[in-house]
């Protein structure tokens, strides 16, 4: 079994019936690409920048930033690498934030929303994702989205930084941008959303969090926690379909995407991206290549 999946190394990721399916690894530090490259993913789809800014004293300088991001480019080496802006906050606490206590901390101040109410933190790391850009294929995303405001005033501060570079001449491009979709608002205006940006990602371990109203740390809640919910597998169709209606890609970076019993179901929805932990890169493409509509 093992030998036969390590045959699909190389091969791309295509159903039966003729789909391309990017497929993607999650990641937490650059020191898991050598991860990414053994499995044989196609890109990394989710870069969770927060381990910058964990288990330090201060902010992460721009340029500590850019030089990470650069690493992973250079690392990837023109394949696809999805770095998720900052998303800090709830259960992800650092001390120099300054967050305090909340009641609701998964509905409170975190990811966008303090990159938005804090705009210099935000600034420091667009830049050094932009200038990092030169590098290699990078796309960035944004979560915890749950209005076009939101991304209104996330492209404004994009536009900002563009000026900055330009008047100090440092190179630099503008990366593809996403949006993560993880809350039922960002569902619900996914039409919306989907003629602003260039790509979705579901997140679909928050989707689900807020969803079905389940503190997704809380283990008394298991039982309760159907990651297979009609509700979950209804907004993640909707979503696509919206999607797609823009000519948009729309893929999932959350846990669900790696379930197998799902990967059916997400073919047949249209799913164009899956991203994962790097040990079901090939498993997912076993199963993908088995994969026809019909
Ligand atoms: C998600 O919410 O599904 C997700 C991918 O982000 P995180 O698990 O980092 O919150
Ligand atoms: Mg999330």
């Amino acid at each position: 079994k093992l030998k036969l999946l390590q045959e699909l190394k190389g091969k791309e990721t295509v159903t039966a019936d003729g789909k391309k399916v990017h497929l993607y690894a999650n990641i937490g530090s650059v020191g898991d690409i050598a991860g990414v490259l053994e499995n044989d993913a196609e890109g990394i789809g989710l870069f969770r920048s927060e381990f910058l800014y964990l288990g330090k004293t201060d902010f992460p300088t721009e340029e500590e930033q850019f030089n990470a991001y650069k690493q992973a480019l250079q690392l990837m080496a023109g394949k696809k690498v999805i770095i998720r802006t900052l998303d800090i906050g709830a259960d992800k606490q650092v001390d120099y934030f300054n967050l305090g206590k909340e009641e609701n901390p998964a509905l409170g101040y975190r990811a966008i929303r303090i990159c938005l109410k804090q705009p210099e933190i935000f600034k420091t790391q667009l830049r050094a994702l932009l200038r990092a850009a030169v590098y290699g294929n990078l796309s960035v995303m944004y979560p915890m989205i749950t209005s076009t405001e939101e991304v209104e005033q996330i492209f404004a501060i994009v536009e900002e930084v563009k000026q900055e570079l330009d008047a100090a001449e440092i190179p630099y491009k503008v990366p593809e941008q996403g949006v993560m979709i993880e809350t039922p608002a960002a569902v619900m205006i996914s039409e919306d959303l989907a003629q602003m940006v260039d790509f979705f990602s579901i997140g679909t371990n928050d989707l689900t969090q807020y969803t079905l109203a389940i503190d997704r740390q809380n283990e008394k809640l298991d039982d309760f926690y159907n990651a297979h919910h009609k509700a979950i597998l209804m907004m993640i169709r909707m979503v696509v379909e919206n999607a797609h209606k823009y000519g948009k890609w729309a893929g999932i970076c959350g846990e669900l995407g790696a379930d197998l019993e799902l990967t059916d179901e997400f073919m047949k929805m249209g799913v164009d991206e899956l991203s994962v932990a790097p040990g079901m890169i090939l498993k997912l493409r076993k199963r993908i290549c088995e994969f026809s509509k019909n």
